[in-house]
Formats: structure tokens, sequence, C-alpha cells
């Protein structure tokens, strides 16, 4: 059923009585020819172009909670394509390419508002670094404004620029950057995967992965055990213990990740602001909140719950470039866990089980990716070959020493 403004007009006229669900809720089958597993954006998002691009249709996403309960639904929906090496820049550009016609594609309000994100810079050092990264970015043909302290205050004025502890000297702009609402993502996705004839099942937890000689056969699960010939990891936070039901290690930490939302305000914060002397990052939400974030939790963890040491370093680091952040009540936080890979770049690539492919080590910044990441992942399921924006992805990079390591920061998750 197509959204439209007559289909809205015909329902409104009879009492909305027509409107069916955007997605079945699908009984799974015994066999299917590729199964994903993992109802989050990246999954959904690699059934739908499995569907759309490659005409796979005897598809199936298991999820084991409810779609978009993991890492999807938790996020500070932040998308941006401001990366500085060549293995990671045409993978951002593309996902923000798919990002800017995605409603229309989807015919779903996916809420993706390009209202700008802008990275500040606190010394002369950082601001030659990010010079640098804006340089990289615009030789690439992406857009990136190096902005001064003066201009960053025309758009923040109530940034805490000469009395902070860290002086605000400018600001890294990129503003084809902003937001996406993130269930809508998912729930977009599923409905376009679900009009294709993906089955989506829910509450189907995946708890074996059948491989017999070197070659995957299919996954044992919740709900019965499922044949494929074809299976597809996006498992996120939990990628590690899922591939180890194949035998497979992967060079991925889970940790928690925190975000909080304030009491709704006027509008105020009309982009998204990250702080560069600490982690932390800020946006409105079309509500009125607040929606903010930090560092990742220091130890590793799969729950999805966070620590009081990190909501204080997050609050403090707040503070130290937006002081009336105090004046305001946090009226929601949660915790995701994050697939924390070494370089803090991610994996899309086939694994050494035939079969069996792997898409993880998003860290926290795997929602921007989504479209793109569904879009090589699919079509490295689908023709076996890798999609060239994400041919660095490898896994063998971490045994070759081969990383993408954007941060420069080493092999630690936690600087990343
Ligand atoms: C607080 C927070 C803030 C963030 N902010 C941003 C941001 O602003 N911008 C950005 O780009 N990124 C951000 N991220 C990161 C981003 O959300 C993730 O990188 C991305 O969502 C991961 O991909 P996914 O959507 O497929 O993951 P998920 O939604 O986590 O999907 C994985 C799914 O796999 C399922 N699963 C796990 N094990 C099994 C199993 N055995 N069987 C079946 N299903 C299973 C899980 O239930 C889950 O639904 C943030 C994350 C968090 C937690």
């Amino acid at each position: 059923m197509s959204y439209s403004f007559f289909s809205l007009a015909r329902e409104a006229l009879r009492g909305h009585v027509g409107w069916r669900p955007a997605w079945r809720d699908a009984e799974p089958q015994p066999r299917y020819d590729a199964v994903v597993v993992g109802g989050g954006g990246h999954g959904l998002a690699t059934a739908y172009y499995l569907a759309s691009e490659h005409g796979m249709t005897s598809i199936a996403v298991l999820e084991k909670a409810w779609i978009g309960s993991g890492n999807a639904g938790r996020n500070t929906t932040i998308i941006r394509s401001n990366y500085l090496l060549p293995g990671n820049e045409g993978f951002y550009e593309l996902s923000m390419k798919l990002w800017e016609g995605l409603e229309q594609r989807l015919n779903y309000n996916t809420m993706v508002s390009q209202r700008g994100v802008l990275n500040l810079f606190h010394s002369d050092a950082q601001r030659d670094a990010f010079a640098r990264r804006g340089n990289a970015m615009r030789l690439h043909g992406v857009d990136a404004e190096l902005l001064d302290a003066v201009q960053v205050r025309a758009r923040h004025p109530y940034l805490d620029f000469d009395d902070a502890r860290f002086p605000i000297r400018g600001g890294l702009l990129q503003r084809r950057g902003g937001t996406a609402r993130h269930d809508a993502v998912v729930w977009g996705y599923a409905r376009g995967a679900d009009a294709r004839g993906v089955d989506i099942v829910q509450n189907c937890e995946v708890t074996g992965i059948d491989v017999a000689n070197g070659r995957v056969r299919g996954v044992r699960t919740t709900r019965g055990d499922i044949a494929a010939a074809k299976v597809a990891l996006a498992c996120a936070g939990n990628s590690s213990r899922v591939a180890a039901l194949a035998g497979l290690r992967l060079p991925i930490e889970s940790h928690v990740l925190q975000a909080f939302v304030s009491e709704g305000v006027k509008p105020l914060i009309d982009g998204v602001i990250t702080f560069g002397a600490g982690h932390f990052y800020i946006s409105q939400s079309d509500k009125g909140g607040l929606v903010f974030g930090g560092d990742i939790d220091g130890y590793n963890s799969y729950a999805q719950r966070g620590s009081l040491p990190v909501v204080e370093d997050v609050m403090q680091s707040g503070m130290a470039v937006l002081p009336m952040l105090g004046r305001l009540r946090v009226l929601r936080q949660w915790g995701g866990i994050m697939d924390m890979s070494m370089d803090g770049s991610p994996i899309i690539d086939a694994s050494p089980v035939a079969g069996l492919y792997v898409n993880a080590g998003w860290c926290y910044g795997g929602f921007k990716a989504t479209p793109a990441s569904g879009w090589c992942f699919a079509h490295l399921i689908a023709r076996d070959a890798p999609h060239p924006v994400a041919a660095a992805y490898r896994l063998d990079r971490f045994a070759r020493g081969a990383l993408l390591d954007e941060r420069g920061a080493g092999a630690q998750p936690n600087l990343h």
C-alpha cells in the first residue's frame, strides 16, 4: 500500500479502516536461499537491497526480539560523511547519497534532516587536523567548511566560547550531515523488504549455525531449524557471540554506549554539535528534547545499560561546552551494545566458512552507515565479491596489519 496524500485523504474520509500493517509478522519457513541474522537497520537494509537490487526474494531476516530493539532504535540518529581516509570516505559518502533519496525510494518518512554537523576545535593543532580532514573530504567531492570562532558564534551563540576551560577556536562543518529518525529507518526498510517478499521473523533467536565440510548449511533457532545456502550476520553488539556459533573469533569487543534526552525546550540547537576537547555530541529532536551522548563505558558488557561514572563524565563534557545544559532535567537515558573493532572501522566480508558473511565492527557510528552497509553487504552476498567502496573492510586486515584507523589512535576500542 503506497503512502501518499491521496491515500491519506481516502483513509481520512473512511475512518482509517483501510490501512494494512506495514509488514507481515512472518512464520519461519524450513528453507530460504539466504538468511540474515539480526533485524536492526543493517540486517533489514541488507534484505531490502538483496530483494530490490539483486532479485533475491527467498530471504528471511531473523530477529531475536523485535526489529529495532538493538542499537538501531537506541542511537542518537546522527548521519554524516566527514571521514579522512580513502577506505572510509567513499563508503560513507555513498551512504549519505542513499540517505538523500531514501524517503522517496522507500515511500516512507524517515525524517532525514540535513541540518549540518559541526565538529568544534579548541587548539591550533586541532584546527590543522580538521583542515586536513576537510580538504580530504573536498578532494573526494564531499562538502566541508572550516569555520572560525566568529562564524561558529553566529550559528551557536549559546556555546561557552571565552570563559570555557577549552575555548572554542572554530569548527569543521558538513552542511549535508544531520539526523534521521532511527526507528522510522527500521520500519521503512522492513516495509520495503516485506513488500518484496522477504520474511521478517521476530522473536526468533539464532542459537546455532550448521557448518559441514567448511560450508554453511543453515541455522538453528528458537523457532526451529532453517536451511540456507547463505547466512549473513548483522548482529552489531552481539556479533562475537553469534560468529562464535560457527567457530569464528572476531577482532571485536562489545562495550556499552549511553544516550540521554532532556525535557523538551523551544527550538534552540538547529544542528548537530560535537565537542572537540572531550567526547560529547548534541542535537535537538523534533519534539524539543536535547539528545546527547559521550564516551563508551570502559568495560566489556552485553547488558544494554550503562554505569554512573560515564553519566557524570558525559554531563561534565556537556557543561564544559554548553553550561546551560545544567539547568535542564534529563528525562530518559539508556544504553546499547557497541561492536568495537580494533581499528574503529567496520567489517563487511565473507568469512572463512563458505556461505557465511560478516557485517560487524560498527562501533558507535553505524547508524549513518545503515544504507551503504545494506547496499554493500547485499552486493557481497549476492555476487560473492566485495562492493568497490567497501573493499577495505576485509576481515583479514587485522592479520595483515592493514588497519583502517581513522583517528590514528591504535588498536584500543575505547579510543575510537
Ligand atoms: C547510544 C547510542 C548512540 C549512537 N549514536 C549513533 C549516531 O548518532 N550515529 C551513528 O551513526 N551511529 C550511532 N550509534 C551506533 C549505531 O546505532 C550502530 O552502529 C548500528 O545501529 C548497528 O547496526 P544495526 O542497526 O544493524 O544494529 P542493531 O539494531 O543492534 O541490530 C542487531 C540485531 O541483531 C539482533 N541479534 C543479536 N543476536 C541475535 C541472535 N542470536 N539471533 C537473532 N538476532 C540477534 C539484535 O537483537 C539486534 O536487533 C549509536 C549507538 C548507541 C547505542
